[in-house]
């Protein structure tokens, strides 16, 4: 219908990353969040591919907050033409500051690596999807905004961000949109924080909304409430156990607010002897600079009478390439973190390579590992892994400790749109996996929401926000078959397939059976027996 406001999901609806809504109203149209996709090689292409609208006609963007899943695409947005401002909390530009430069510099070095390979296949080269010199020109449309405040955002919008305890600076962001005298209230959750977190309280958020659009990352999932003391005493457990065995402890973790929160852990397990001062290596220039911003928003983590725990002497913060290669030397005892988080990037992979072979060495996982990134493939149990094109062997102790979350699971977002309620049209449900989604939906409709009224767009679908009625849902520009982000593609399966025929070969007893195993490969591929 002509002058009903639309969202059209255009990222995080039929998976979890890529977050971007478009939202068009008579006065114009902005964004909410513009994130990289992130796992599967088919759901990562979308990176490349155009915008599935005009950059140059959005007016402005509100962004909930500094993941790269939600904001990583800007410095792209920019370059495609978009000139509006990008409002962010104060502390989410300070962040950005830093991790959308390093995101460039990721993008470059990826493409000069698969540039290389393409040479060798004789293929064409490709180009980064952006440099660090465009992340660093995109900082310019930052536009830093206090919580609680109303911002006109273009005529016929304004908007007011809540504290969503999830990151440093994330938000929730409300926003009303007036046209002909018709006002439709709409929230965007964002990611939600869980309800108890070190450094934030729970989310926080208005009520009697129109549409609340809300992530559904742990919609399937309970998570036992942890509290700081509990966390504490689980990972000091997993550092004594590593250490123990000799080897070095490798930590992925987010440059982030993870590191923050694991650096926070340790210097309160060191100072009251519950664990023995140990060598701590950051090894992630940028980590370093991400600790900074945190100690100048949180200057209440520093005990009196103790050592700041960002500033420890047995915590080294390893920025220099030179200072990272020197970690190789490191046989053991030592806890050494890096990015990224899900080893698709980064340090990490070089510790990776340096220990996953060793059987006294322990990779411990702190964070969410999105399907088919490394560090997923890891914890399913891969006993051997591809890193920069090398097979590596897994024979370190691989552990998860499930005592830190970003995300409010699903008893936390139940509660957090029980408490937005009355909404009076729909409840739009995003950024899940879909098993997680469906599962946040049944729960919802037992709770005696009206399932008519839960959407779960598929992506690139426009949901039209009428008055009244079942509002239309159309699919406006299908990059993906069924606008659904494959977990799992068949890189993942040829990745693995490779592997097995590689290991069977290995572990094989004789040469007769590693013959016969070729022959039936050759056959079934129509190849004549050698
Ligand atoms: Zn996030």
């Amino acid at each position: 219908m002509p002058g009903e406001p639309s969202i059209t999901f255009h990222g995080a609806a039929g998976g979890v990353t890529g977050s971007c809504f478009l939202v068009e109203h008579g006065g114009g149209s902005f964004l909410v969040d513009c994130g990289m996709f992130q796992g599967s090689k088919t759901v990562r292409e979308l990176n490349w591919r155009p915008f599935p609208f005009d950059p140059s006609s959005i007016g402005t963007m509100l962004l909930t907050h500094a993941h790269i899943d939600h904001s990583g695409l800007i410095p792209k947005l920019v370059k495609a033409g978009f000139t509006g401002r990008v409002h962010c909390t104060r502390a989410t530009a300070d962040l950005l500051a830093y991790m959308l430069p390093d995101s460039g510099f990721i993008q470059e070095q990826d493409v000069r690596r698969l540039n290389f390979r393409n040479r060798l296949r004789g293929r064409g080269e490709v180009e980064p999807i952006y440099t660090r010199e465009d992340a660093e020109a995109s900082l310019d449309r930052l536009h830093g905004v206090d919580y609680g405040k109303w911002i006109e955002v273009q005529p016929g919008a304004r908007a007011r961000f809540w504290d969503a305890g999830h990151l440093l600076g994330s938000a929730s962001i409300e926003v009303e949109l007036t046209e002909a005298g018709r006002t439709t209230r709409i929230l965007f959750s964002g990611d939600l924080g869980p309800e108890k977190k070190p450094f934030h309280d729970g989310p926080d958020g208005p009520e009697k909304m129109d549409w609340v659009v809300v992530e559904s990352t742990y919609g399937g999932r309970q998570r036992p409430d942890v509290d700081d003391a509990t966390r504490q005493a689980m990972l000091a457990e997993e550092v004594r156990k590593a250490l123990a065995l000799g080897g070095n402890l490798v930590i992925p973790a987010f440059a982030v607010e993870r590191t923050q929160e694991l650096l926070y852990d340790l210097d309160r397990l060191f100072d009251s002897g519950a664990l023995p001062v140990t060598e701590v290596y950051l090894d992630s220039p940028l980590a370093v600079r991400i600790t900074g911003v945190f100690e100048k928003y949180l200057p209440h983590v520093n005990q009196p009478g103790t050592p700041p725990p960002f500033r420890r002497g047995n915590l080294h913060l390893v920025e220099s390439t030179e200072g990272s290669k020197r970690l190789n030397r490191l046989a053991g005892g030592a806890i050494i973190m890096a990015a990224s988080g899900m080893c698709d990037a980064g340090r990490i992979r070089h510790h990776l390579k340096q220990n996953l072979w060793r059987r006294n060495a322990t990779v411990l996982f702190v964070g969410y590992q999105a399907p088919g990134t490394l560090g997923r493939i890891l914890q399913e149990g891969a006993k051997t892994v591809r890193i920069h094109g090398e097979e590596v062997q897994v024979h370190a102790r691989i552990r998860t400790l499930d005592a830190y979350s970003g995300h409010a699971d699903q008893t936390a977002l139940l509660n957090w749109t029980r408490e937005r309620m009355p909404v009076s049209r729909g409840i739009i449900l995003t950024h899940g996996e879909e098993s997680q989604r469906i599962a946040l939906r049944d729960r919802l409709a037992e709770a005696g929401i009206d399932g008519t009224r839960i959407l779960t767009p598929a992506l690139d679908e426009r949901i039209v926000l009428t008055g009244s009625g079942e509002p239309p849902v159309e699919m406006v520009a299908e990059r993906l078959p069924g606008g659904h982000l494959p977990e799992r593609d068949w890189h993942n399966s040829y990745a693995e397939t490779v592997l097995a025929l590689s290991q069977r070969l290995q572990t094989a007893p004789d040469d007769p059976t590693r013959a016969d195993l070729l022959r039936r490969v050759r056959a079934a591929l129509g190849l004549e027996t050698a």
